[in-house]
């Protein structure tokens, strides 16, 4: 299948690595001239080497969207190197792990920032000129917490349900205009976060052992999803957000 995003711009923050660099990779494959942003200028530069591979235009930002300004200066810069963004996938680091009662206001801050309002932001910096071209889409990459709450993960589960709601709302407002967008909300998935999360590659292992598919998914099952909600193809597809986690949720996908 044609995805029709051949020639199109793609700006990936936390684009640098896992799930992001994946999303970046499959884009790229489709034709997409893509920009991507991160906090690591070692690890921007691997994935720039990386994404040149599929002879597309490349460029990256370093950038964290925790940072208020970053959204603005990164789609600005994207624009006048690339192109206006097409599409967005809107992506980071995890919030800090811990269950309710650990966690201190500080660690609600973080995690608001990085994983809800570094959403929102770069949503705002999109969304006007997407609207006036009549055409964009957006994923945002959120978790299975934003479906089911889990355990040990209690900003998780406020901050990803929050991020499912701003998506749901976007859906309708900007429907008219051209622009479709919908949520990502991975299981495990094979990167550096899940070997941090889970502490261990034996870990890792007994995760993949217990879940329905057996195994865990891999950064690029999640970066072709991703890629298939940002084309042309999914044009009536709008407000969703999508399990990409094997079937190990137990709730109505
Ligand atoms: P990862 O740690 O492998 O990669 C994260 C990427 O985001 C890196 O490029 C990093 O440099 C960048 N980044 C981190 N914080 C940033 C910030 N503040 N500003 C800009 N860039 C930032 O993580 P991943 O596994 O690819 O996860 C991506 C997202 O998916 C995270 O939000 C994670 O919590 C979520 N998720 C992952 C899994 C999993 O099993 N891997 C499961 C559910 C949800």
């Amino acid at each position: 299948m044609d995805l029709g995003i051949s020639g199109k711009v793609a700006l990936v923050t936390g684009g640098s690595a896992g799930i992001g660099l994946a999303a970046a990779k499959s884009l790229a494959r489709e034709g997409c001239d893509v920009c991507i942003a991160a906090r690591d200028p070692e690890k921007l530069a691997d994935a720039v080497v990386e994404l040149q591979e599929f002879g597309k235009v490349v460029h990256a930002v370093l950038a964290d969207v925790e940072d208020p300004a970053a959204a603005r200066r990164v789609v600005e810069e994207t624009r006048d190197v690339v192109g206006p963004v097409d599409i967005l996938v809107a992506n980071a680091g995890g919030p800090p792990p811990g269950r309710f009662d650990e966690l201190g206001l500080a660690d609600w801050d973080v995690a608001v920032q990085r994983n809800l309002l570094g959403t929102v932001r770069l949503i705002h910096a999109v969304l006007p000129e997407m609207r006036s071209r009549g055409w964009g889409r957006i994923v945002t990459i959120t978790s299975r917490s934003a479906r089911e709450a889990l355990d040990g993960l209690a900003l998780s589960n406020a901050t990803r349900s929050a991020v499912a709601g701003v998506v749901r709302t976007v859906a309708r407002e900007a429907a008219r205009d051209g622009v479709r967008i919908n949520n990502v909300m991975p299981g495990s998935i094979a990167t550096e976060r899940l070997l941090q999360t889970a502490g261990s590659e034996e870990e890792v292992r007994r995760r993949g052992e217990a879940s329905p598919a057996g195994r865990v998914g891999s950064p690029e099952e999640v970066g072709d999803v991703v890629a298939f909600l940002a084309s042309e193809r999914a044009s009536f597809v709008n407000g969703v957000s999508m399990l990409v986690d094997g079937g190990e949720s137990r709730v109505i996908a």
